[in-house]
């Protein structure tokens, strides 16, 4: 039996069948399927050993596992449908969340507008409400909170007391989660609230290499980010590259468990090595030669829109890394994109060197551009843009619909986000529903056409081809038509009067 556990929710603990981008339903409530069937496609039990500690396991719980076990700790990553037996026993129970409440886009958004609970909150919060936690917390057990989603707990004071959660750690945890465990075992005081600022964050050689599978392989190669984007939280970390030494010991990890594929993850993959905005070609290029040769198939995280065209048009460097990830298992590959505005003038205000090395004016063609080149390297990007962001007008809005409209030949998924307050901006007010202003249904209904339009070629020519995708196949493409059907619908009332937009 083990003294300290490390456990999430279903949403979490979870690698959606292999398909990460499965995973963004979880993000949403069901709709126009039952819960169940929902929840089998985004979030799929995990295999457990008899123990039920878990197959894989989301990358930072991964990390900090490490840095237990590499503190002699008695620790174990379980299953949250094996929990129970395990909090008979345990003194410590430590949670991690990409959106414990549901409050990060696009989770907030979809609440918003469908006025139902998103299944990763009420996954969370069904967890939470377990009589075991409860009757653990009565024995003794001391809870501790982080991960990306830990700033949340300021926002639900009512959870963190109503849980008796005892500790929220926001910020990376490896250089004092250690401390914090051993106050817990030991009955000592612990501290309501850890911010993690910038001289705690650990230097490279703090970071242990995780010690057992990851979700989906993923494997981080960088932290932080250069760009400042006024919106960002990550920004806020300073920018750390893992030698390939130390990316070579997590792949074979990965390996040796049984995980033959992978996600690099970087908030900009194609920055690898760098320490500017410029990319560095020979690391860029090593990289995915040593990922490429222990996993058959590989995705990005994220990369920016800027630094995929400076490296093509310069490099020919995304036509160099195709060559190393397309071969006979793969033919394409994912990523994340943030595309944010369509609108120069708030690109300059609230993001001035997202674009860079261009200027800030170039940003609605940078974005075409690195989306041509996606398009044609068999990229298929998940990108995102924000609406209700401090400072927008009207205008704004309407160049970020055109936008969208001339991104409309390349395949990709666009998804609209509310903005939250986060980063630089953490003090200002959120967008809601109520904010919502024609120009921003706009936005949305483009971003849902060209979204549909390309998702029925991305799950049947790349995503989701061959007989064994089959069942999911078709239930997407029912939620597909579903979604289709329910937004004409919507349309037409609005068309007759029927509704009015603010209960769209
Ligand atoms: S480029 Fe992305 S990760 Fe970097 S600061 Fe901007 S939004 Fe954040």
């Amino acid at each position: 039996m083990f003294d300290v556990l490390l456990t999430t929710d279903r949403t979490m603990m979870t690698n959606h069948h292999g398909k990460e981008f499965l995973g963004f339903m979880a993000t949403g409530p069901a709709i126009g399927l039952p819960e169940p069937i929902w929840m089998w496609i985004c979030a799929p039990k995990m295999r457990t050993d008899d123990l039920g500690r878990v197959w894989q396991a989301p990358y930072g719980m991964r990390k900090i596992e490490s840095v237990l076990i590499n503190a002699g700790f008695n620790v174990a990553t379980v299953d949250p449908d094996h929990l129970d037996k395990h909090l008979k026993h345990a003194k410590v129970l430590l949670l991690s969340h990409h959106d414990y409440f549901a409050l990060c886009p696009p989770s907030s958004e979809w609440w918003s507008i469908t006025k139902k609970e998103p299944v990763n909150a009420k996954s969370f919060r069904k967890l939470m409400d377990r009589r075991s936690i409860r009757e653990a917390k009565r024995r003794g057990l001391k809870i501790i909170a982080g991960g990306p989603a830990a700033w949340q707990w300021l926002w639900k004071l009512d959870k963190w007391i109503g849980w008796d959660v005892d500790t929220v750690v926001d910020g990376e945890a490896e250089k004092i989660v250690t401390d914090l465990v051993s106050k817990a075992l030991n009955n000592e005081s612990l501290p309501r609230y850890v911010y993690v600022g910038i001289d705690d964050v650990p230097k490279l050689e703090e970071i242990p290499t995780i010690k057992h599978a990851s979700i989906n392989g993923l494997i981080e190669v960088t932290r932080g980010c250069p760009r400042n984007c006024r919106f960002c939280s990550v920004t806020l970390r300073p920018l750390r590259h893992y030698t390939l030494d130390m990316i070579e010991q997590e792949l074979k990890i990965n390996v040796s468990e049984g995980v033959t594929e992978g996600i690099i993850h970087s908030e900009d993959v194609l920055l690898y090595g760098s320490r500017s905005v410029e990319p560095e070609p020979n690391a860029v290029i090593k990289l995915h030669e040593l990922v490429k040769s222990y996993y058959k198939r590989i995705s990005w995280s994220h990369a920016s829109l800027s630094a995929i065209k400076r490296a093509e048009e310069k490099y020919k460097l995304v036509s160099k890394v195709r060559e190393i990830i397309c071969d006979e298992n793969q033919d394409y590959w994912g990523v994340e994109v943030g595309i944010e505005t369509g609108s120069v003038n708030l690109a300059k205000k609230i993001m001035p060197a997202k674009s860079a090395p261009y200027p800030a004016e170039a940003w609605p063609s940078i974005v075409e551009e690195a989306f041509a080149i996606m398009h044609d390297n068999n990229i298929i990007p998940a990108a995102t843009l924000i609406l209700g962001l401090p400072e927008e007008t009207e205008d704004d809005v309407m160049r970020t619909a055109e936008l969208i409209d001339r991104l409309r030949p390349y395949r990709s998924l666009i998804v609209p986000m509310f903005f939250v307050p986060m980063g630089h901006f953490k003090t200002q007010d959120w967008f809601t529903r109520v904010k919502v202003k024609d120009e921003h249904v706009e936005v949305m209904k483009r971003c849902f056409y060209h979204t549909v339009y390309w998702a029925d070629d991305i799950v049947s020519k790349f995503y989701l081809k061959g007989s064994v995708y089959a069942p999911l196949r078709w239930l997407i493409k029912l939620f597909l038509r579903y979604a289709k059907w329910k937004i004409r619908a919507v349309e037409r009332k609005l068309e007759v009067g029927k509704i009015v937009k603010k209960d769209y």
